[in-house]
Order: structure tokens, then sequence, then C-alpha cells
């Protein structure tokens, strides 16, 4: 169905989450929809960083590790997406990169199971999680065995220790069942480590109701942390004690400033860190995450549905696109994906437009829905230049053949 620039613009008129976007640096002519990739600018990060640099680092110096407890920042930030991700306190913190992340959690929850030697993943995950699961197994004796998605469950048996899966697909924004299959995981003894990076600040979580084991994501993507800011990872409450994790440093240490000569890891998930915290880092994405204190994730989802109704609905029928994303929305996260075989093409033309999104190998047209900061015009607009490039055939000659490193 389609409808009227007017009908969007009512449309945003109504819209109870309107207000938020005033709380975004967004630049003018752009129509940004690739925040899941890289968030947008809070407008509350530059003052607060400038306040870390010259307040804490510039005048307080090293005593503000106690004064300002920059020493407790990962698990003061842990805390805050706990609570996006349905965590208890002291389950989360914030450290590292995911990918590094996701590196410690499988080691973890694989030495949760020693007499067992599979790590069973998706064989369309994210390829970076595919490497690092690939790592570790080579490190520690242990296979992968990769399956499709409608076929985990099936692939299970009491040879998996570690069920390692992606919830939201980040070429096409499918959803798994959390819940259902962490339950038949455990049914057949397997611990599970998830990968959050497409789900946080986009979608509701429940790590306690689904009964995760392990998770991990991303602070630049939806939680809008700034590029490569540090990432997260959750250890349920029951794997906390005796947890074991590879990267033994001594912020992971139960008392670093001992300084003894053996390891003894600190008590809960604090555990999971293991070198000085990146502050500067850390304070921008605690800044960034005051904008979640005051939005409702459910209201957000359901916002990002209603985005992706409007625009899949003005590009229904379009003539070599076809919608890669689920229809359902209780399968689908914060993102619209389209295939088309000139994709890469098709996306650079867009982008010379004003409307960014981005290109997913090997035909996939890829478009954050970020409730917080794009309006229904915005993907209206979206989809009338998308409609426009493909119809009039506006992509040739839009990828010159030289492709950026980063697509
Ligand atoms: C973005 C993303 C990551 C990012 O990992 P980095 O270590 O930050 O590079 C990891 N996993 C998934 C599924 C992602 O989408």
């Amino acid at each position: 169905m389609t409808i009227s620039r007017q009908d969007a613009a009512a449309l945003d008129r109504s819209d109870p989450l309107a207000g938020f976007r005033d709380r975004f640096v967004l630049p003018d002519g752009v129509v940004y929809l690739d925040g899941n990739s890289l968030g947008a600018l809070p407008r509350n990060v530059t003052g607060h960083l400038e306040k870390v640099i010259g307040q804490q680092w510039g005048t307080d110096l090293i005593g503000s590790w106690n004064i300002h407890d920059w020493i407790d920042l990962p698990g003061r930030l842990g805390d805050r997406i706990g609570r996006l991700i349905g965590a208890p306190a002291g389950s989360v913190t914030v450290a590292d990169s995911t990918s590094i992340n996701l590196f410690k959690a499988l080691a973890a929850a694989l030495s949760l199971r020693p007499d067992r030697r599979v790590i069973l993943t998706e064989a369309a995950n994210f390829p970076n999680d595919l490497y690092i699961a690939a790592g570790v197994a080579g490190l520690m004796d242990k296979e992968v065995r990769r399956a499709r998605k409608h076929e985990l469950a099936a692939a299970l048996d009491d040879e998996v220790a570690v069920l390692c899966l992606t919830e939201v697909d980040f070429r096409t924004g499918e959803r798994l069942d959390m819940g259902l299959l962490n339950e038949r995981a455990h049914a057949v003894g397997a611990v599970v480590v998830w990968d959050l990076s497409h789900s946080t600040g986009a979608v509701p979580l429940d790590m306690t109701g689904s009964g995760a084991d392990f998770a991990v994501g991303c602070g630049y993507k939806f939680l809008n942390g700034g590029p490569g800011a540090p990432a997260f990872v959750y250890v349920a409450p029951q794997h906390q004690m005796g947890l074991h994790q590879p990267l033994t440093g001594w912020l992971g240490h139960a008392a670093p400033f001992e300084f003894a000569p053996d390891y003894r890891p600190a008590p809960g998930v604090t555990a999971m860190r293991v070198g000085t915290p990146p502050i500067l880092s850390m304070a921008a994405l605690d800044a960034a995450l005051d904008v979640f204190a005051d939005a409702d994730i459910a209201a957000m989802k359901a916002k990002a549905d209603q985005l992706f109704e409007l625009f899949t609905g003005e590009l229904e029928g379009v003539d070599g696109l076809s919608l890669a994303s689920p229809r359902d929305p209780a399968r689908r996260g914060s993102q619209a994906s389209f295939r088309h075989p000139e994709a890469y093409a098709v996306m650079r033309a867009l982008i010379g437009r004003g409307i960014v999104g981005d290109f997913r190998e090997p035909d996939i047209l890829r478009f954050g829905l970020t409730p917080l900061y794009t309006r229904f015009v915005d993907v209206w607009e979206a989809a009338r230049g998308l409609r426009e490039v493909v119809e009039q055939g506006l992509w040739m000659g839009a990828a010159d053949g030289h492709r950026a490193k980063v697509v």
C-alpha cells in the first residue's frame, strides 16, 4: 500500500517518540538508514566528553580512577545495558570489542562442558563469529559444526558443548527464537552463547526469562556509542562462580593492585574484564545510554515495525526488488533488507542522493530502522528514492568499479 507524503508527515505528528530526534546530531539533506551499522551521534555525547577530558583527565588526572570512579565504569555501563537486555544487576560488564568478548564467552562456555567437542553455530552467522569460533575451537581442540537456521534444533545432540548464535541476522534482520533455542540446547546439555549486536537497543530482550547462558553485543550500532565503542558481555548468574576465561588480565583479577604473582578471578562477571578500560570511549557510550533511560524499547520496536510497513508498502511491486526480511514483526529486528541483482550499484546511487543504507554481499540492500531518530517522512523519501533508482535504472554507472575498503 502506498501513502502520500502528507500522510507520512501526519504519522510523524502523532508519533510519541518524535521528540527523541532532537537529541541526535543529524546532517541536513541526509536520510540516515544505517544506524544499525553506526548509530548516529547523540547530542549530549560531545559535552560529556568535554567534561571527562577537561575536568577529569585534564584536572584530576590519575586521581580520577577513584574520584570519578573510572575503575568501576565498565560495571556501571554493564548494568545500564543489563536493563535493556533483561539481565540482573552485576551480570553484564562492558569491555573490549564484541569479537574479543565472543572469544572469551565461547571459551568460558566450552570449559563448562569439558567432555564435549562441538560448537554448533549457524551457517549464515555473521562470518566474524564463525572466524572467532574457529579460532577458539583450534586452541581448545574442539570442532565447529554449522547448520541452517531451521536445522539448528535437529542438529543439537549430546556432542554439542556450545550453541553459538546471533539473535538478529545481519543480512536479513531475521530473528531467532531465543527462548526456544535455549530450551532445546539445555535439553541436550549444551550451553548457549548469543551475539546480540543487532538486537540490543532495538528489540525487547530477556536474558533471565529466556534462560540465556552467555551473551555479547555491540556498543556502536543501535546503542549509538560511537565508532568502535566498547562492547558488552553477559554471564548468567549460575555460571559466574568459577568462571574460567582464558584472557586472564589484571582487571579481571580479584585484587589487581595486590600485584600477586598468580591470577585469581574477580567474583562475578568482572572476571570477563582483561585490561585497562578505554575511559573516553566508555564515557561516550555512557552519555549515549542516557537516551535509552527515557525510551521504552517495546515502543521503539512498535515504531520500527510501522516504519517497516510504510517502507515495504511503498516498495511493493517494484521490479527487481525482493524483500529479504521476514514480514512477521515478531521474527524481525529493526531493519528492512531487499535483494537486487545490482545491489551494490543501487546502494551507491542511493547514497549519491543522500539516502544512506548499506550493501551486504552478495545482493543485499540493507536499511536500519532506528526509531529514535528516523521519521516516517524519511522512510517515505527513502522508498521513493529507491523506487526511482531501480525503476529508472539510475544505478547504471553508479558503481565505478572501485569499491571502497568499507562498504
Ligand atoms: C557488528 C557485529 C559485531 C562487531 O564485532 P566487533 O568486534 O565490534 O568488530 C560482532 N558480531 C555481530 C553479529 C555484529 O553484527
